[in-house]
């Protein structure tokens, strides 16, 4: 019988991790003994999974940054140097939606989705890297989607979701050599506010949404956060050095 390794605590920084998919990977990695910094647009928005991370006996701050912003995402980096160690995890999770039709997007909705997906995964990555160098260990993960591969309303974020998975095989190209892997998961249709916004643009009850939604996904449902929290784990866990530069879809059947 192999015994199985023990994960050292590490210090993590979830973006987006307010709500939805961040908050339930930030409660998984504390759960996973992690020091988690949960960051969001707000700190108001973040105290609550702050609190619940540290009933349940974990570690965890709360830094308010816009990812988007470069001195915004120093500070927040250093903040979390300062407050809980050398972060050597990192979940480029936040991300926003301004869907349209192609004829009608407006330059600033494009530029908008952009500037959140990419330049913000950009300036934290970069940010953070150097903390891993020195470490000779890290784990990046960052999320991109099933949209990825196209969808109707979404030429912005589509176009975003794709260029994570290059940025991502491209880390894994540059950092693996210091120990660092570097991976996406691409969530389909997680019950979400995010999602629950466009049951709203298409004037459906979320519930209608969901339950057509699901009819098409080949387990039947459709996901949840924590799914999504599970899959991300994976990749971050100490025995998964080997594993680089891979995208998972996790959307109930091959993704389409
Ligand atoms: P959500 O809208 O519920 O949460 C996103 C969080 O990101 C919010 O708390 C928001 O405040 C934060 N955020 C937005 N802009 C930010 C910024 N500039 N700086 C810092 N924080 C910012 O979304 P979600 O459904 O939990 O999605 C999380 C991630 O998963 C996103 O990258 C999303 O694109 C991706 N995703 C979601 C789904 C889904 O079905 N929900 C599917 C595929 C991929």
């Amino acid at each position: 019988m192999t015994t199985p390794t023990t994960t050292p605590p590490r210090t993590a920084i979830v973006t987006g991790a307010a709500r939805g998919i961040g908050a339930s990977i930030a409660r998984r990695l504390a759960a996973d003994g992690h020091a988690v910094a949960v960051l969001d647009l707000d700190h108001g928005s973040c105290t609550e999974v702050v609190s619940q991370i540290e009933a349940d006996g974990g570690r965890a701050i709360s830094v308010a940054a816009d990812v988007s912003d470069e001195a915004a995402v120093r500070q927040a980096v250093d903040r979390t140097v300062a407050e809980l160690g050398t972060p050597t995890i990192l979940i480029n999770n936040a991300g926003i939606i301004r869907d349209n039709l192609l004829f009608k997007m407006a330059a600033d909705e494009w530029d908008a989705v952009m500037n959140v997906h990419l330049r913000g995964a950009f300036l934290m990555t970069r940010a953070v890297q150097s903390y891993m160098i020195q470490t000779r260990w890290g784990r990046i993960v960052n999320l991109s989607s099933t949209s990825a591969l196209g969808n109707r309303g979404q030429v912005n974020y589509s176009a975003a979701k794709a260029g994570v998975q290059g940025f991502t095989k491209t880390l894994a190209l540059e950092l693996g050599k210091f120990g660092v892997t570097a991976n996406a998961v691409a969530p389909g249709f997680i019950e979400t506010e995010m999602t629950a916004a466009t049951a709203e643009r298409l004037g459906m009850t979320f519930e209608d949404f969901k339950a057509a939604v699901a009819k098409d996904v080949p387990v039947g449902r459709i996901g949840s956060p924590a799914d999504i929290a599970r899959a991300v784990a994976f990749f971050v866990d100490e025995d998964a050095g080997f594993v680089s530069g891979q995208v998972l879809y996790v959307a109930g059947g091959p993704a389409s």
